[in-house]
């Protein structure tokens, strides 16, 4: 029976829910299993810590805590502001930033207060003054249509999908793209890099109110010195969502031209993936913005949870510890090793490699789109996904693209050596498997040949390479 803290809390925690509903408690055992034997390279996935997962698990969740510090819609929230206002302080002295909001449930939630501030800032717009004046239930019917004609034609110019933007950033099948008059930038069909002065002419062309710069697979640094001149040369509003890089800022990995915080007017993020703390997001930005961002709740973002900021600010103290900025650092080492081991083996990758934590691999080197690719790597134990790849010929369902990402790797302990060998199963595997046919007898994007024995194999190696990487290594399920 195993006596250290983090054992005692979690069995003990699994108990009390077994009293109730079983097959839950068997389902959170499941998924801790699950997840210490797959090899994990979704890039936007971590594992955190064993104290920001129990500081989500208690009674703060019973809280209702609306508005923010200092100006609640409910009464006895002392020790929600406490934890709120701890939160905000470590964001603030990690990131550097003047003010944080940390209230968001997740990124795209971040990214809704921060359009919505912005729009406040920035629109003569009396029906969205108006709005914000009363709570969201009390507006009527016409305020929502004067609203939805003051903001019809604000515009926004961000990365475009197939270069690794992402849907939050003005595109239809989120809300932002009903919000903004969208248009993206791509990037360098040669090199697959951001082309800035194409960024720049494109915002002479449009001028749009807000320039967004952030990538959920873009395996480069952007230069945000250089995208804020670009947004004061036609007077936009300057954003950047860092959700997939946060870690690197936090690790000061990403620092001068390609740390966002001192060139954006705003900046958002999720807290859980390359950052490692609880699923949530945050705002950061500067005294201008800060008033209107503090609305988020309840302007855009239902009650705060309190238990989640709790885990915030758990994951933000252990971030702004020196150990953090190895972890960062060791991210990166470990992606650019994969992306060599790929490359020595003969892998198309988009930019011919990364200098952040994700490797984007053209499957169609292979002969195979994403969908196959992906499907075949998950038989053999090694959890991707696929994505789309700049100008991708298969589209955003089937996709050409396979992205891999070290965060989940990194924190389980390893390093660039098991790095070259996964290179070597990814490989393995994908040259092994070849497009199926469909029923018309053309070749099919989903379906695909892997010899079983072979993905058995790989799944063996893969196993095998995390046996010396326990995760959660202090918690014994029993
Ligand atoms: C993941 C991601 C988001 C959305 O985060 P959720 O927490 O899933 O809402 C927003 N922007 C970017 C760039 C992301 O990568």
């Amino acid at each position: 029976m195993p006596r250290n803290a983090e054992s005692t809390a979690f069995r003990s925690a699994l108990e009390v829910i077994r009293g109730v509903e079983p097959r839950v408690a068997d389902a959170i055992g499941a998924e801790l299993a699950d997840q210490r034997e797959s090899l994990k390279l979704i890039a936007s996935e971590n594992y955190a810590s064993p104290a920001t997962l129990l500081a989500m698990g208690n009674w703060f969740s019973d809280k209702y805590a609306e508005g923010t510090i200092g100006r609640r819609f409910y009464a006895g929230c002392q020790n929600v502001d406490t934890v709120e206002a701890l939160a905000a302080e470590h964001a603030r002295e990690l990131f550097g930033a003047t003010h944080a909001y940390v209230q968001p449930h997740s990124g795209i939630d971040a990214n809704l207060v921060a359009f919505w501030a912005i729009l406040a800032d920035r629109v003569e717009a009396p029906a969205l003054k108006r709005a914000q004046a009363r709570h969201v239930n009390d507006l009527t019917e016409a305020d929502w249509f004067a609203l939805r004609r003051e903001l019809g034609d604000q515009r926004m110019l961000g990365m475009s999908l197939d270069a690794g933007g992402h849907l939050t950033h003005g595109f239809r099948p989120n809300i932002s793209g009903k919000m903004f008059d969208q248009r993206s930038y791509g990037t360098d069909p040669a090199t697959g890099l951001v082309d800035y002065d194409k960024v720049a002419e494109t915002a002479r062309e449009f001028r749009p109110l807000v320039l967004v710069a952030g990538y959920s697979a873009y395996p480069r640094k952007v230069n945000f010195r250089i995208m804020r001149e670009i947004a004061d040369s036609v007077g936009a509003t300057f954003m950047v969502d860092m959700a997939h890089f946060a870690g690197l800022v936090a690790g000061r990995v990403f620092t001068g031209d390609f740390d966002p915080v001192p060139h954006a007017h705003i900046v958002t993020t999720t807290t859980h993936k390359s950052l490692r703390g609880p699923r949530g997001g945050l705002v950061l930005c500067g005294p201008e913005l800060a008033d209107q961002v503090d609305r988020g709740c309840p302007m855009v973002l239902g009650g705060p949870l309190p238990h989640v900021m709790a885990a915030k600010a758990v994951a933000l103290a252990e971030a702004r510890q020196p150990d953090f900025a190895d972890y960062a650092r060791q991210v990166v080492d470990n992606a650019q090793a994969l992306a060599e081991g790929l490359l020595r083996r003969g892998a198309r990758l988009v930019t011919g490699g990364t200098d952040n934590h994700l490797v984007l691999i053209d499957v169609t080197g292979y002969g195979l789109t994403g969908r196959q690719a992906e499907q075949a790597l998950l038989d053999s134990g090694i959890v991707t996904n696929r994505n789309a790849v700049p100008q991708d010929p298969n589209g955003a369902w089937y996709t050409s693209g396979i992205r891999i990402g070290t965060p989940a790797l990194t924190t389980r302990g390893l390093g660039t050596a098991e790095m070259d060998t996964t290179a070597e199963l990814i490989h393995t595997v994908l040259s092994q498997t070849s497009a199926g046919v469909g029923p018309d007898g053309t070749t099919s994007k989903a379906k695909y040949v892997l010899d079983p024995a072979l993905a058995d194999k790989v799944s063996r190696q893969a196993s095998e390479l995390l046996t010396g990487f326990p995760l959660y290594p202090d918690v014994e399920l029993g």
